[in-house]
């Protein structure tokens, strides 16, 4: 009785503030998640807001498919508050099972690309001129030794996020995931997920028509490495990627000179550079064919600073780097 005449005359809003800060024990802690490199961090972010702390081993502007990993990378993920670490998958970030084994995580792995339509490298791309269906258990003993950073070369082309389609499974695995840890704020994952996938839904129209008013003949780019090839089947473009689908190796001579003989052959009308790639190879082939260079993508990590620090953010900034250069 007491309390209530003390509270008359109290406006609503202003009730609510002194509840939910007279009760803190409703007020849960955020749970603890981590994700194997920015792009995931971001999307875990989006779709988890201020109910989940994301922390993302490869930075931002950093390689996702090979990591040297830190004592602190391994405690982040040893900790027994930490509930789930998304992966991407698909060969990318293998790396992590090293992680695995070493940390003792105690929690959950979600594959996020689990449920994309998987792009299947062809013998060019993925550097083996072996029949892959045969061979496929001696090539992964062999390839033990030769990558130490824990990158492959696998039959797969783990680069989906590229394909806004995928991004959408991405994010309903992630929010699934959440959901399942903690099943009191599935409401608030889910509302967020369904924002998150209309936004990817419509820059995904919005792409399709830019790239529709762009003549066939000019649909096609180089970039540094093999990222774009989900961009390109979903949005109608051509790739020529001098480095192949992760390989931290050179090109050889011959595959250079390869490269600029097809970007003059194709005519390709411009060259791209790469956020998270040595862009020396890109000046020299543009040099040579007259192509122009083209712009920055961001093709394996978010940028640390500007549009492209956000996964929205980095596909349009692709989207209009690209479409302004070949148009
Ligand atoms: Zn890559």
């Amino acid at each position: 009785m007491k309390f209530q005449t003390y509270l008359k005359g109290v406006p609503a809003m202003v009730l609510a503030g002194l509840l939910a800060s007279a009760l803190p024990v409703h007020a849960k802690a955020p749970i603890d998640v981590v994700a194997s490199f920015s792009i995931l961090a971001d999307m875990v972010k989006t779709v988890g807001a201020d109910q989940v702390n994301v922390v993302s081993l490869v930075p931002a502007d950093g390689n996702s498919h090979e990591v040297e990993l830190t004592p602190q990378d391994i405690k982040k993920v040893s900790s027994p508050d930490t509930r789930l670490l998304f992966v991407n998958g698909l060969g990318l970030d293998s790396w992590t099972d090293r992680l695995l084994a070493s940390s003792g995580f105690q929690g959950k792995v979600i594959v996020v690309s689990d449920g994309v339509k998987v792009r299947k490298l062809d013998e060019e791309s993925s550097h083996e001129a072996h029949d892959h269906d045969e061979h496929e258990h001696e090539h992964e003993h062999e390839h033990e030794h030769e990558h130490e950073h824990g990158h492959d070369h696998g039959e797969f082309d783990p680069h989906a996020w590229q394909d806004l389609a995928n991004g959408q499974v991405y994010v309903r695995n992630i929010a699934q995931a959440l959901s399942q840890v903690d099943p009191e704020n599935a409401p608030l994952y889910e509302r967020n997920a369904q924002d998150y996938i209309q936004q990817m839904q419509a820059l995904d129209e919005q792409v399709r028509k830019v790239m529709a008013d762009i003549p066939e003949g000019r649909r096609k780019i180089v970039t540094t490495h093999d990222a774009f090839g989900y961009f390109a089947d979903a949005y109608g473009l051509e790739v020529i990627a001098p480095l192949g689908i992760s390989t931290s190796a050179e090109p050889s001579a011959k595959a250079i000179a390869e490269v600029i003989r097809q970007v003059r052959e194709q005519q390709v009308p411009a060259v791209f550079l790469e956020n998270v790639k040595n862009n020396k190879l890109q000046d020299q082939i543009a040099k040579e064919t007259g192509a122009k260079v083209g712009g920055m993508l961001y093709s394996d990590a978010l940028s640390s600073t500007g549009e492209a620090t956000s996964y929205l953010g980095m596909m349009r900034s692709n989207i209009r780097v690209i479409t302004e250069a070949i148009k």
